[in-house]
């Protein structure tokens, strides 16, 4: 009888393994301020179309960074190769395309004050309108948003990058935008034409300025189990708003100094590089001090939402719902 034998699985993580953790720990390293920091200094027009206003506030105040695992980190990275794929494509059928603003060299921007984004290109020598001008933005997407894209359109699909694109187009001066969907099961591509509507630009912005100097979040949503706070798929599987711990259990919020209570942003016409002010140590606070934050930071309440049972200083201690203690702040 032939002797069968099996091959000792190895010891320790796989490739694959080791691969993601390799992208989860540059995440982790990621240089301040640098293109890898998940922290903005600016708050974001990719996130101006969100629904929930506290959403917005809490982004802008780096309340808690995404926890993302190596997987989605090299998903997010193939989602930005896919630019410039889709750049050398587009050159190569003659329509002309400019991913850096010749002024500065750099990526196109746009900035109001605290709000402000990046855009992906623009291009002219479309067949859709060939003497136009488009901005061009460009996003992946999985088979079912993309069949959903297909049929209801970015404007009804997308809201955040409809108002992305929009917000853009009023910073570029531009009056048509080209939206252009990668499907990533099947290489599909989605194209639309999207035309500049000057009064969701214009409304889109004022609401993010308005937000950014707001010194305490705004309401939460009425409920934790439903869109946008959980959103939950036909088999069950749910995916919670990143601040849903911070909305719905007093999660304490990432120490810096844009959630302690003694930080605010200057006023917009004062904003120039996200200026902040500390008024306990009285000075201003570049990006790099904002991201530092010192030993003196107390989280601000309201982000906190438990009950306040005591304040000695710089320390607050609060009664969870559940009855237990949260102490947050320095020792007095
Ligand atoms: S959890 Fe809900 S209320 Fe909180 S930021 Fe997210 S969407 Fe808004
Ligand atoms: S007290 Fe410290 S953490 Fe708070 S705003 Fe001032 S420098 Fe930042």
């Amino acid at each position: 009888m032939a002797r069968i034998t099996t091959k000792p699985a190895p010891a320790g993580p796989t490739t694959p393994q080791l691969l993601h953790a390799a992208y989860e720990r540059r995440a982790a390293e990621a240089a301040p301020c640098s293109d890898q920091d998940w922290r903005r200094d600016h708050l974001g027009a990719s996130i101006l179309g969100h629904q929930c206003d506290r959403y917005l506030w809490l982004s802008f105040r780096w309340a808690v960074g995404k926890k993302l695992d190596g997987r989605t980190l090299r998903l997010l990275e193939r989602g930005k190769r896919e630019e410039s794929w889709l750049v050398d494509d587009l050159r190569a059928m003659g329509v002309e395309v400019w991913d850096r603003d010749p002024k500065t060299g750099e990526q196109y921007r746009v900035r109001w004050g605290h709000v402000g984004g990046g855009c992906d290109f623009v291009m002219l020598g479309l067949t859709e309108a060939p003497e136009v001008p488009h901005l061009g933005e460009l996003k992946t997407s999985n088979l079912k948003q993309f069949e959903r894209l297909k049929e209801k359109g970015v404007k009804a699909a997308k809201p955040e990058h409809y108002v992305q694109m929009q917000v853009y187009m009023h910073g570029l001066q531009l009056t048509h935008a080209l939206y252009l969907c990668v499907c990533k099961d099947n290489d599909d591509i989605y194209s639309e034409r999207v035309a500049y509507d000057q009064a969701v630009a214009e409304r889109s912005i004022a609401r993010g300025q308005r937000l950014a100097v707001v010194s305490d979040p705004p309401d939460r949503q009425e409920s934790a189990e439903f869109p946008p706070c959980m959103l939950t798929s036909k088999d069950g599987t749910q995916w919670p708003c990143q601040f849903h711990d911070q909305c719905w259990k007093g999660g304490i919020p990432e120490k810096n100094c844009r959630t302690c209570v003694s930080a605010s942003p200057n006023a917009m016409d004062d904003c120039t590089d996200g200026l902040w002010s500390c008024e306990h140590h009285n000075h201003s606070l570049n990006p790099m001090q904002q991201r530092a934050g010192c030993n003196q930071h107390l989280s601000i309440p309201a982000i906190v939402g438990h009950q306040v049972a005591k304040v000695d200083g710089r320390q607050i201690t609060y009664q969870a719902a559940d009855g237990s203690v949260v102490v947050d702040g320095a020792a007095p």
